[in-house]
């Protein structure tokens, strides 16, 4: 049986980060990954430019983890976007900032990103077994057997970083769940995050692929309205998405209805107040040209006329006020109704995971089994789109790692007569 001192479960950011600074002379650093290669999903990201974190401070970028910024607090703080930003930069690949505040890397090229962590795992001797699927973990005298098909392998501390159950096909089928309950560890229900959302009935499928900046929309549960939010969405096939749609999917459940706003920022009042101004004034002109003065485009607005009624060629002296009422309505709370969100195969991040009660925030390890240790999305941590749920994966895969080199020295200091 191999022996080592570290095992990390998961060659993917946070598992590649973690051992990297785990490692130090003379200790033994092992990955064990499941796919042929490692980093499937960290190629994926950004559609492959991987959107690595994003700027600002801490107490901002804490913010858009739900409510789980203030236990990712600590692990932001020692491992800043700043940090993550100068680690990569220090290794020749520098990073750019676009004005909505993402970091890419100046190359957008994940594979950079692989390239230099990779590198600076072999530099810093770390081993990386790949086509290594770990079935069980459990653990005997303070120490931890690791068993895949081909083996065992006995270490003094595991690391998982098994990520979550989007995207199963990059090998994220939440096995790290299961070898983490086996240990004794509580995780919290799984659901996915980021997650497009299915509409059903919805009228704009055959717009599908129109896309809004900064779009209004509110989302309302039971006749009340329980959230507004403004952001970047998308027509789909089957509904919404977009960084807007996804980043609010983490409070909309089925049977939510969302109000879409195609009225820039005017509110209800101040719409229809404005419509019937430019009818009453322009009584020649047809209707649909009153909406060409609002960022609607054109194949929306005819369809926003057709579904509240209104022939495509209506004058605006024939524009009753019911046929108005109709209007402002589809303009500025058009209502669609959530069949349900997408599921693992589409979601871009898991919501739950490892329970965090029962992981310390300084330093990933459990509070349960001492020397077992968690990062990454694994844990009961997500975040919105933009770069956060990398800079979640590094930061506690940084945090593992280093708490886990300062253990094994203090190990080996006792051990040392
Ligand atoms: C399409 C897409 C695009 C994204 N784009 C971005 C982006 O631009 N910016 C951003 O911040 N976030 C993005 N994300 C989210 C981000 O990629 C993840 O949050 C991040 O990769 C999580 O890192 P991780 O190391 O925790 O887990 P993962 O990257 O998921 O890695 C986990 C690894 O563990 C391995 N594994 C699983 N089970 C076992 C086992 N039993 N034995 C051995 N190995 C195992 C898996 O094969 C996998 O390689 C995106 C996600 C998706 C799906």
């Amino acid at each position: 049986m191999e022996r080592s001192d570290v095992v990390v479960i998961g060659a993917g950011p946070a598992g590649l980060f973690g051992a990297i600074h785990a490692a130090a002379p003379g200790t033994r650093v092992l990955v064990l990954e499941k796919n042929e290669r490692p980093g499937a999903k960290l190629l994926l990201s950004g559609s492959g430019q991987c959107n690595l974190t994003h700027g600002g401070e801490i107490r901002e970028l804490i913010l858009h983890y739900g409510d789980h910024g203030k236990f990712a607090k600590p692990a932001l703080m020692s491992f800043s976007n700043t940090a993550l930003m100068n680690f990569f930069t220090k290794r020749g690949l520098p990073m750019v900032s676009e004005e909505n505040g993402k970091i890419f890397p100046k190359t957008k090229s994940a594979e950079d990103v692989l390239e230099i962590l990779l590198a600076e795992c072999r530099k810093r001797g770390v081993v990386i077994r790949c086509s290594e699927p770990v079935q069980t973990v459990s653990r005997q005298d303070g120490l931890f057997t690791i068993t895949t098909p081909s083996g065992q392998y006995l270490s003094h501390t595991v690391v998982i970083t098994t990520g979550g159950r989007s995207y199963p096909r990059c090998g994220t089928t939440g096995d790290g769940y299961r070898l983490a309950e086996s240990l004794g560890q509580p995780v919290t229900e799984t659901a996915p995050a980021l997650a497009p959302l299915l509409i059903r009935p919805f009228p704009f499928a055959s717009l599908s692929g129109i896309s809004f900046e900064q779009m209004r929309f509110s989302v309302w549960r039971g006749g009340k309205k329980i959230a507004e939010h403004t952001g970047d969405l998308l027509f789909t096939h089957l509904g919404l998405s977009g960084p807007g749609i996804l980043d609010a999917s983490r409070g909309i459940h089925p049977g939510d209805v969302i109000k879409l706003s195609f009225a820039g920022p005017l509110r209800r009042e101040e719409f229809a107040a404005e419509i019937a101004k430019r009818a009453a004034e322009n009584t020649g002109w047809q209707v649909s040209t009153i909406l060409a003065k609002y960022p609607i485009p054109e194949r929306l607005n005819r369809k926003l006329l057709k579904l509240a009624g209104i022939p495509e060629d209506l004058k605006c002296s024939h524009f009753s006020g019911e046929m108005r009422s109709a209007l402002v309505t589809n303009c500025t709370e058009f209502p669609l109704t959530v069949e349900r969100l997408g599921d693992f195969a589409v979601a871009m991040a898991t919501r739950g995971g490892i329970a965090l009660e029962e992981v310390k925030a300084k330093t990933m390890e459990s509070k349960i089994v001492p020397g077992l240790f968690f990062a990454g999305e694994v844990l009961d941590i997500d975040g919105d789109t933009g770069g956060y749920n990398l800079q979640a994966a590094f930061s506690t895969g940084y945090c593992a790692g280093t708490a886990i080199q300062k253990k094994l020295s203090s190990m080996a200091e006792r051990s040392d007569p």
